[in-house]
């Protein structure tokens, strides 16, 4: 027997032509986190690293696997929704299941925005810890206000992007958290990753 390491990059553009895959209109889900980044993967799509194509591969097959039905699709306000499965978001991390706190902004917004499109007021969020293996689930209750108050918000970042494609120009200002850069295919050329890392730079000195 004989074998080698190679480099396989079929991975690497299998994930790839899967998230440049042409969408048409405003989904849910390119309104949770950066909006630049958002606008950068429709109109200017950068090539991803390996980590991330990964990432990626592991989120869509635990996706898949655990809830293997066709998507169905949901148009509310001209936002495109396509829940995991009906009442269930599923996400898969590599945190550590020790004090995971599963109250994550972006997944909020992602499930009080389902509740918003199927009319429900609760949501179960299933995560996938990768290591060790693990699976947790939490269902969540929200008050109409709050699902409504989200949904407010999913519209005006909506206009922001909307915008922003009819002008060609990437929104500002951005909405980006701070952890999203560190895995972002435009931080090499993104303008407000270099702003919050002088800013770090200067907390830090300034310590
Ligand atoms: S580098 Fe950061 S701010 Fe820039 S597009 Fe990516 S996530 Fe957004």
């Amino acid at each position: 027997m004989e074998y080698k390491e190679f480099e396989d990059i079929s991975l690497i553009r299998a994930i790839q032509t899967r998230l440049n895959e042409p969408r048409i209109g405003i989904h849910l889900s390119d309104l949770d986190l950066c909006l630049k980044k958002a606008y950068y993967r429709k109109l200017d799509p950068q090539p991803i690293s390996r980590k991330q194509a990964v990432l990626y591969a592991v989120g869509f097959g635990v996706q898949k696997w655990l809830y293997p039905e066709p998507e169905k699709l949901f148009i509310v306000d001209d936002i495109d929704c396509t829940p995991d499965y009906t009442g269930v978001e599923v996400k898969s991390t590599r945190a550590a299941i020790k004090n995971f706190d599963p109250c994550k902004p972006h997944w909020l917004f992602r499930m009080m925005g389902y509740c918003k499109v199927l009319g429900i007021d609760s949501y179960v969020l299933s995560v996938v810890f990768v290591i060790p293996a693990e699976i947790r689930s939490w269902r969540f209750k929200f008050t109409s206000k709050e699902i409504e108050q989200n949904w407010q918000e999913a519209l005006a970042r909506r206009d922001i992007l909307r915008i922003a494609f009819q002008k060609q120009q990437p929104p500002s200002p951005d909405f980006h958290q701070v952890w999203e850069c560190k895995m972002c295919e435009c931080s090499g050329f993104c303008l407000d990753q270099l702003k919050d890392r002088m800013r770090f730079t200067r907390i830090r000195f300034a310590a």
